[in-house]
């Protein structure tokens, strides 16, 4: 069994010092008469600690007088109010009304020292879960504090509260942190009491720590005695974990006149307990049992708090040393039951600052969650635009692939068709190359002969076309033979063949054409170039033609034959003179 404090619950303990000494400073003076409400609550919100008396005078003479308030002056006076009830301990009574001002004063100042104390308030209500919820919040928000006030009072609540919650390292930070805003006497023992609870808490501290004589000297200086006397109390309990019960007797003494004049139950009530343990350790039992018993008789009947599992604890070993089994057994159930009661106290802080600490790292995990499905999403949006992007670029290639496709397919065409012009036409004068005519003649030929139709073969020549060449140059001669061509064809119809047979001799086989037509036409023809006068680059030049006809009238519907025939009329028309028509079987059309 445990004999002797133990670290855990020191917490609580010392929060209830702590706290309610804010409560019980200073002493009633008259109020002034309220001129200037905003001035009036500002200076009665400054007095809560220094003067706490006045606080509640000035605050029940406000309500008294009622002075027309404006808006921010009400929520400022519904703020004070909320505050004195937490000093005096009704936090259910203060929780609306600061509930209020965080979320409806719009003043952000206010409402900030409003969550402060709200977050106290739920710590030392052992509503830990909210009142560190709270402290996440604060601490959140701490860097954006400006006023100065506003921000020792979070770091103050903000080390209290994780000192319950036994994060001692982060309330002596916060207590740290205050005293660097305002190293003035008053913030530095408010400070340094926080820097204590925590030290103490931490089980960084004994009687001899200078932290400890230095909050003591400090806050005696800045004319807080309330903190001194809290101060000397765990300077007290030191001693006792120390096993120097004389030491805490004699402490004890010395601040007892102070404790009697400042009347404040948890200091009576802790030095009533020390007592009975510095007398239970000096073995001096029945005056430990007196102290004990007094102890108790300041409580109320459903109190738990660690001094009344203290003085149980007392009880139950010097009833056990006298033997006093019965007494002794039910001064131990009593002292479980304190115990059970500031151990579920302290299973409850660690418990509620798991479960934060939990739903941090819950939220946390959500919003990196939530950052990862926004990568995730960004990137499909990223894959997606590439997709568009890559289906764009496929659709064009597609596209210039087919057009290329077209192109080619168009040229090929086009080129075949050239081919196969080229493979039937002239080069030079467009009309049938001589393997062509010769096909086609054949062709039609073979047809007339089943029909028992008239075709013409005329071969022409042109006349000394040599001298052309030679006189006006190989180009003029081309010219010369494209014009002959056209000159023909104004003689010709379309079912007409019209073919180059060789340089400057043509072939033409009149469809449907009898002997003596033939004879006509080959004459138009002839007499056309022979009249047709052919200009090129200023220079005029007279031609003729000398022309073979072959009738199948005459000589048949075989090709070679008729081409032998036209051949040997034309060979006579150039024998006989140039310029003129020959006729097979030797009728000659003159010119
Ligand atoms: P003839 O009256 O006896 O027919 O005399 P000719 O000069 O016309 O006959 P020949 O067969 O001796 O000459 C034909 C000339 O035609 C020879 C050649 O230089 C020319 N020739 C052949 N093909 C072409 C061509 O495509 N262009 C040009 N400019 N001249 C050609
Ligand atoms: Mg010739
Ligand atoms: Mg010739």
């Amino acid at each position: 069994m445990p004999v002797g404090r133990q670290g855990r619950g020191r917490g609580t303990a010392l929060a209830a010092l702590l706290l309610c000494a804010l409560a019980l400073a200073g002493r009633a003076t008259d109020p002034p008469r309220i001129t200037d409400a905003s001035a009036f609550l500002d200076r009665t919100e400054e007095l809560r600690i220094k003067d706490h008396r006045q606080f509640i005078e000035r605050l029940a003479q406000i309500h008294r007088e009622s002075p027309a308030l404006t808006t921010a002056e009400q929520w400022h006076l519904r703020y004070l109010d909320a505050l004195e009830s937490s000093l005096e301990g009704s936090y259910a009574t203060a929780e609306q009304p600061l509930r209020d001002v965080v979320g409806h004063s719009g003043d952000p100042t206010l409402a900030t020292k409003a969550s402060a104390l709200l977050m106290n308030n739920l710590a030392v209500g052992r509503r830990y879960e909210d009142a560190f919820q709270l402290a996440q919040q604060l601490t959140i928000d701490l860097p954006r504090i400006r006023d100065k006030e506003a921000r020792l009072q979070v770091l103050s609540y903000l080390s209290q509260t994780l000192n319950l919650a036994g994060q001692t390292n982060l309330a002596i930070k916060y207590a740290h942190m205050m005293e660097d805003i305002d190293p003035s006497k008053t913030t530095s023992c408010y400070s340094r009491t926080k820097l204590v609870a925590a030290l103490y808490n931490a089980k960084r501290l004994t009687s001899a720590s200078p932290e400890l004589q230095q909050v003591i000297e400090t806050c005696e200086a800045a004319g807080q005695p309330i903190m001194a006397t809290t101060m000397q109390l765990i300077l007290g309990t030191l001693h006792l974990e120390e096993h120097q019960p004389a030491k805490t007797l004699a402490l004890l003494d010395r601040i007892a006149p102070g404790i009697r004049i400042n009347h404040y139950y948890p200091h009576t009530l802790s030095a009533q307990v020390q007592r009975a343990q510095a007398y239970a350790q000096l073995g001096k039992d029945d005056d430990a049992q007196k102290a004990a018993l007094a102890a108790l008789a300041m409580a109320g009947p459903d109190d738990v708090n660690d001094y009344l599992k203290d003085a149980y604890e007392v009880l139950y070993l010097v009833t056990k040393r006298h033997g006093n089994t019965a007494a002794a057994l039910a001064y131990y159930e009593r002292y479980v039951a304190q115990d059970k009661g500031s151990l579920n106290d302290a299973s409850a802080q660690a418990l509620a600052y798991q479960t934060v600490q939990q739903q941090i790292l819950t939220r946390k995990l959500e919003t990196e969650e939530l950052g990862r499905q926004n990568s995730v999403l960004k990137l499909q949006q990223a894959l997606d635009a590439k997709a568009a992007e890559t289906d764009r670029l496929y659709i064009t290639l597609l596209i210039i692939l087919l057009a290329a496709i077209a192109l080619w397919l168009l040229r090929t065409m086009r080129s075949q068709r050239r081919f196969k012009r080229m493979a039937i036409r002239d080069g030079l004068t467009g009309i049938l190359n001589h393997q062509h005519f010769i096909n086609e003649a054949d062709r039609i030929l073979r047809l007339l002969e089943k029909k028992l139709g008239h075709a013409c073969l005329i071969s022409i020549d042109l006349d000394h076309f040599k001298q052309i060449n030679d006189t006006h140059g190989h180009a003029m001669g081309d010219a010369v033979l494209k014009r002959a061509v056209a000159i023909c064809q104004q003689h010709l119809r379309p079912s007409d063949l019209f073919g180059r047979l060789g340089g400057e001799e043509f072939g033409i086989l009149l469809h449907e054409c009898s002997r003596n037509q033939g004879l006509d036409i080959a004459e138009r023809i002839r007499i056309a170039i022979g009249t047709t006068p052919i200009e090129k680059d200023g220079q005029h030049i007279a031609i003729s033609a000398s022309v073979g006809l072959a009738s199948t009238d005459t000589s048949g519907y075989g090709l070679q034959r008729l081409c032998k025939e036209a051949d040997v009329a034309l060979y006579r028309a150039k024998r006989a003179g140039r310029n003129r028509v020959v006729a097979d079987a030797g009728n000659l059309a003159e010119a």
